[in-house]
């Protein structure tokens, strides 16, 4: 484990794990940073931290998140967050249920790209992002002349409606 910055900031309120150091994780591990949490961030790749701003300063761990052992040693028994957003959605499935189940953890988020399983997982308590099904969102609130029909409905609805495209 290596501690970014020497002068890491204290007293954040909670400790968050943060699974994944593409664009959205390195970001998001940054804010949290930036605002006083404690972060630790995995990635199975040490070249991924490269996208972290200078400002970070959690810790970054490498290795396999999908590993037990990873997930002890980033302190997972003491977390009171976890968020998983690696590009495997197996991945971020089995961290999120682990964190939930095994460590009791209240606010675990799981990004998935699947939109079926977005609804199976958010029914089981594991608050879920789908890319998809924000961007379609987003991309009606842009086009305001053309309705899309994707703002009026349910998240359930919505995500059934892109997984049959
Ligand atoms: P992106 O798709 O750009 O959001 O990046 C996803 C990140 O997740 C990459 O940096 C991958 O190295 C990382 N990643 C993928 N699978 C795992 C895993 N099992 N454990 C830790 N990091 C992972």
């Amino acid at each position: 484990m290596k501690n970014n910055k020497s002068d890491n900031k204290k007293g954040g309120k909670s400790y968050i794990i943060v699974v994944g150091c593409g664009r959205l994780g390195a970001n998001l591990a940054t804010a949290l940073s930036d605002v006083g949490e404690n972060v630790v961030l995995i990635d199975k790749s040490a070249e991924s931290f490269r996208k972290l701003s200078p400002s970070f300063g959690g810790i970054t761990l490498v290795g396999d998140a999908s590993e037990m052992t990873v997930l002890n040693n980033a302190g997972i028994a003491k977390a009171t967050a976890v968020i998983s957003l690696t590009n495997n959605d197996n991945t971020n499935i089995m961290v999120a249920q682990l964190a939930k189940k095994m460590f009791n953890i209240n606010q675990v988020i799981a990004r998935l790209y699947d939109p079926e399983r977005e609804c199976v997982y958010r029914e089981f308590g594991i608050e879920t992002i789908c890319p998809a099904v924000l961007s379609m969102k987003e991309i009606d609130i842009l086009l305001p002349s053309i309705p899309l029909g994707y703002l009026e409905q349910e998240g359930g609805e919505v995500n059934q409606k892109i997984a049959e495209k």
